[in-house]
Order: structure tokens, then C-alpha cells, then sequence
């Protein structure tokens, strides 16, 4: 489990089932839990940390997200931050596009951003403090990738990428799967020509090989690299075309929907 320093604030990355990471951010003493689906390998960090729950922060209803929520909760009354419209019941706290939080026990303000798409009500939590610029983001943005569409549009996806692809360029990308190599895979084959995914794909497979975690990202490398970021480039439509997925002079969502589709069945 890397512990990521940031100023006085830190991250913890606490693998889960196959390939989730739950995030525990901590000052040394308390702790806020972004997405535990698993309750297990969470109070295992807590308490090899020495560290007191004193929030949870949820982005989406998926119960590989919320799963380990009840077994939290019986052994400690926290408050449980999440989004307003995803149908998640026992959240003490729905938050929405705008809203800023302060997280209880941390001096850990956090902006939420609405990012339908994955699921329709699905948030995310931006932290915006000069030099730790933070987002976890769910299931998303992916390194290298984005979250498939169970419940919204391709245009309301595109937008809450838009709006994540906005933040800073050093804005540390928390998201929830380690699809990292996987991903790279697929933007090798949309955009062959793209230097900075091949120099990104050899650091990932590197770092696989020795069970390390390819995230966080950031920002800056998710717009360098990223398809689903740059589905407007040239090169991606070009390869979109050529596949015969896409017919050319298509809008841009259409370029953005004929990406994801293809990701489906790579
Ligand atoms: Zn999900």
C-alpha cells in the first residue's frame, strides 16, 4: 500500500477484489474512505495505520463501490457523503454539481462535480488546494481510458470527461480500477502514431510486472494520452473511419460513442 505524501494529507491505495482500489485519505490520525466496496481490506489499513474513520465519500451506487458501507457503519457512526440522484440509500450528505464540502476530521476541502454517464447520478470530488490538486473520480475516467456507459449517453459522457479533462494539468487522477495496460492496449490500436502512449504503455507494463499501481494518473497524461479525451484528433477519427466504424464528416459525438463501442468488444 504506496502512501502518497501531500502536504500534510495523504492517500492511501488499498487494493480490493480483482482489480478495485478504494482510497483512504488520511492526516496520520483520521481518515475519509472514497468508495469502500470491500470493508475488509479497508479496516485492515485503518488499523495498520493507526487511523480513526471519520467519513465516507461515495461517487456511484455500483456495489463494488458501496459494498462495505454497512460493515463500516456498524462498528463506527460516520457521516456518508454521496451523490444525490444514484438511488443509494443511508448517505447522510447527497452533494451535487457545485457543492464544496469540508471533510469532517480533515482539513480537506472538496469541490463535487456531476459526471453522468457510468451510471446517471455518478460524482466527483475535486480537491483544488494550490499544489495538491486532487480528483477521484470513480469509474469515470480511467488511466488511459473511461467507464463504460451502463446508464447514460454518449454526449453526457463526453461532457463530464470534458469537464474532468479541464481541471489543472497536475491534478492527481484517483480512479477506482487498475485497467491501466489494458487501455493502453486500446489507444495503441486507435492512435499508432501517439509517442506519448507508447513511452506510457512501457511504464504501465513495468510497473504491472511488479504488481505496482499505475494510478494515480494525472490530468496532463490523461489529455496526452487518453482516447477518450481526444476523440477529436485527427489520427483517432481517421482510425475510427478506417475500422469502418465511423462515417467521416460524423459529429463529434458520434466519434466519441463509435470509440467507446469499439473499447466493448477490443
Ligand atoms: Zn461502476
Amino acid at each position: 500500500m504506496p502512501n502518497q505524501q501531500n502536504s500534510e494529507l495523504s492517500v492511501l491505495t488499498v487494493p480490493a477484489f480483482n482489480d478495485n482500489y478504494l482510497w483512504v485519505i488520511h492526516d496520520g490520525q483520521h481518515a475519509a474512505v472514497v468508495d469502500p466496496g470491500d470493508a475488509g481490506p479497508i479496516r485492515d489499513a485503518l488499523s495498520q495505520h493507526g487511523l480513526t474513520l471519520t467519513a465516507i465519500l461515495l461517487t456511484h451506487h455500483h456495489a463494488d463501490h458501496i459494498g462495505g458501507v454497512p460493515s463500516l457503519l456498524a462498528h463506527t457512526q460516520v457521516p456518508v457523503f454521496g451523490p444525490r440522484y444514484d438511488g443509494i440509500e443511508g448517505i447522510t450528505q447527497a452533494l451535487g454539481e457545485g457543492e464544496r464540502i469540508t471533510v469532517p476530521g480533515l482539513a480537506l476541502e472538496l469541490e463535487v462535480l456531476d459526471v453522468p454517464g457510468h451510471t446517471l447520478g455518478h460524482i466527483a470530488y475535486v480537491r483544488r488546494t494550490p499544489g495538491a490538486h486532487w480528483l477521484f473520480c470513480g469509474d469515470t475516467l480511467f488511466a488511459g481510458g473511461c467507464g463504460r456507459l451502463f446508464e447514460g449517453t454518449p454526449a453526457q459522457m463526453a461532457d463530464s470527461l470534458a469537464k474532468l479533462a479541464a481541471l489543472p494539468d497536475d491534478t492527481l487522477v484517483y480512479c477506482a480500477h487498475e485497467y491501466t495496460v489494458s487501455n493502453l492496449r486500446f489507444a495503441q490500436a486507435v492512435e499508432p502514431d501517439n509517442h506519448g502512449v507508447a513511452l506510457r504503455m512501457r511504464d504501465a507494463t513495468a510497473k504491472r510486472g511488479t504488481r505496482l499501481p499505475t494510478v494515480p494518473s494525472t490530468i496532463g497524461l490523461e489529455r496526452g494520452t487518453n482516447p477518450f479525451l481526444r476523440y477529436t484528433e485527427p489520427g483517432i477519427v481517421k482510425s475510427l473511419v478506417d475500422a469502418g466504424r465511423l462515417k467521416s464528416g460524423a459529429s463529434p459525438v458520434d466519434a466519441f460513442a463509435a470509440l467507446r463501442e469499439w473499447k466493448n468488444v477490443f
